[in-house]
């Protein structure tokens, strides 16, 4: 066949398929979660780009079809979403497209042997897991808004092959051909079984065919707008690991309606480890808003980046079906939602950080991003600082500004932090010496953010954050358990000394009282930069 071509596989996917198919048999039902999930993500797709163009619009019948045929061996996934162009399918289906499936190509690849099937339940593996039931998919896609359709096939090893096709309407039908020992896949009543289980949330109806007829398999009902008491765990959890391709649970899940001035009702989802994918890079919240059930977009930015870690949907009354991009821009009403949503979130969390262990796990999660918003959102401060926890020179785990403030000494005026790159060398460093003599806490900050959050904050309770590296902190007042001593004339002479031996290479040579055994300390100059922040400016160049 001339129009035949043929590709190889980018190097990783080759690498990612020979683990998946080899890897794991116990949990192979998996491949039809991950392409029901490609096919409703699509559908979503779909109705995204249809609000900036009509003939976009998705037909009111449409939904996901499974159909098994037991006498050609093939299971069919067909859905009327956006679909793939040849280029989409090429570089969707033939490279590793998303950066977490890459991530865990790697991390598959370094687990031993016995360890891997448990990563594959655990993260999902997208598209490929169609490997491990079938020895040849055939993808037959046709882009909405494009006439041609092409199709992409391929039997799972080194190669695919991209050739023209023909479809009626735009979406994606997938082709697997069984494996002999995968027939299980073929029982329409096994295949209802599964999508109850992994995709009962998917708002799009999802139906099984079974004797010629397609039946209903899902409930097809948007599970936010269900009532709290008529939602199961395991709803909740799954709806949670579909939004955010995860696959632990929830750490705290938020569902509430706001009837009144605003009218949506919100699903929210704290996650209870950090995301495979890293925090870092994009930092714009992905919370998904719908106009009455339908998804509109997930950059509407419903939550500020230093919330981005929470996932789910917000589904609002107040604004047109028919809402453009240039209206959500405008709209007072999402400047509302987001104050409401925001506050909610704050407010749990205020509630849940009275459990210490609970708050403990998620804090090292994601206090790093919390501390952002100390930085960028002074309308949040209030708000905000009651929740930061910290490492410190007087007490085990974690501790708060509050508590902090409590145990201050008679007299001592400030609240004091050091800022470094681990807690260990914090710990053990001369800075602290004269502190602790005088039994005066210090807290240890040891993230990036760290530098710079403290001054932005500037005081808690009227007292004044100040870091202990920078000079002119005075400690006098303050009684301590085992004075420094010294005849104040050969200070002044040693002084001197040290100062004509350094010359310029320090502004200034003092006597100090934050010392007890050690001779000298570095210190920055009062109300300039303080050490910390000095290292990151040196290392960024400046
Ligand atoms: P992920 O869904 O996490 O991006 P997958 O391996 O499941 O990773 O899918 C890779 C990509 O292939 C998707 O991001 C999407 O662009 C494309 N894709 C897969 N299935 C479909 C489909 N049914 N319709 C349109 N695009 C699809
Ligand atoms: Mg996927």
């Amino acid at each position: 066949d001339e129009t035949l071509e043929r590709h190889e596989f980018g190097a990783e996917v080759g690498r990612l398929l020979d683990l998946v198919v080899h890897a794991l048999y116990s949990e192979r039902e998996i491949f039809l979660r991950e392409l029901v999930a490609n096919a409703a993500d699509a559908v979503d797709r779909r109705r995204f780009e249809a609000l900036s163009d009509q003939a976009l619009m998705l037909p009111a019948e449409a939904k996901l079809r499974i159909v098994p045929d037991k006498a050609a061996r093939t299971l069919t996934i067909a859905d009327p979403g956006i679909g793939m162009s040849k280029s989409e399918l090429a570089q969707h289906l033939g490279t590793i497209a998303r950066s977490g499936t890459l991530a865990f190509a790697k991390t598959l690849a370094e687990a031993k042997a016995t360890e891997q099937p448990s990563l594959i339940g655990q993260f999902g593996v997208g598209f490929y897991s169609a490997f491990m039931v079938a020895d040849r998919v055939e993808v037959t896609s046709r882009r909405a808004g494009g006439e041609e359709a092409w199709v992409w096939a391929s039997e799972g090893r080194g190669e695919y092959t991209l050739a023209p096709g023909s479809k009626a309407e735009p979406g994606t039908d997938i082709v697997l051909h069984m494996k002999a020992d995968a027939e299980e896949f073929l029982e329409p009543y096994r295949l209802q079984t599964i999508i109850r289980k992994w995709a009962d949330h998917i708002a799009i109806p999802i139906t099984v065919a079974r004797d010629g007829q397609d039946e209903p398999a899902n409930e097809g009902t948007a599970l936010w707008r269900k009532p709290k008491a008529e939602v199961s765990e395991e709803s909740y959890t799954e709806f949670y690991r579909h939004l955010g391709h995860v696959f632990d649970t929830p750490w705290a899940t938020l569902h509430w309606r706001a009837e009144g001035a605003l009218d949506f009702t919100a699903l929210l989802f704290l996650p209870n480890s950090k995301p495979f994918q890293a925090v870092e890079g994009e930092r714009a919240s992905r919370v998904r808003l719908h106009v009455r059930r339908m998804f509109i977009t997930d950059e509407a930015a419903l939550l500020p980046p230093w919330l981005r870690f929470v996932t789910g949907v917000v589904d609002t009354e107040d604004l047109p079906l028919n809402v453009s991009r240039e209206m959500l821009q405008a709209t007072p009403v999402l400047a509302r939602i987001r104050r409401s949503v925001t506050g909610r979130v704050l407010s749990e969390l205020k509630t849940r950080a009275k459990d210490a262990e609970a708050y403990g796990s998620f804090w090292a999660n994601f206090g790093a991003v919390l501390k952002e918003g100390v930085w960028e959102d002074t309308e949040h401060h209030k708000e905000l600082a009651p929740l930061l926890r910290f490492r410190s020179s007087a007490v085990e785990g974690w501790t708060s500004l509050p508590d902090y403030v409590a145990r201050m000494k008679p007299g001592q005026e400030a609240i004091y932090v050091l800022v470094g790159d681990e807690a260990a060398g914090l710990a053990g460093s001369p800075q602290l010496e004269g502190f602790r003599a005088r039994g005066v806490e210090v807290l240890l900050l040891t993230d990036g953010i760290d530098a710079f959050w403290p001054d932005r904050m500037d005081r808690f309770e009227d007292k004044p954050i100040r870091s202990i590296t920078q000079s002119g902190l005075d400690l006098s007042k303050l009684e301590a358990t085992e004075a420094p001593q010294g005849e104040a004339a050969d200070v002044a002479t040693l002084l001197a000394l040290v100062k004509e031996a350094l010359g310029a290479e320090v502004a200034e040579v003092r006597s100090t009282e934050r010392l007890v055994d050690s001779a000298v300390v570095l210190a920055a100059a009062e109300g300039g930069p303080d050490l910390q922040m000095q290292r990151l400016l040196r290392r960024a160049g400046r």
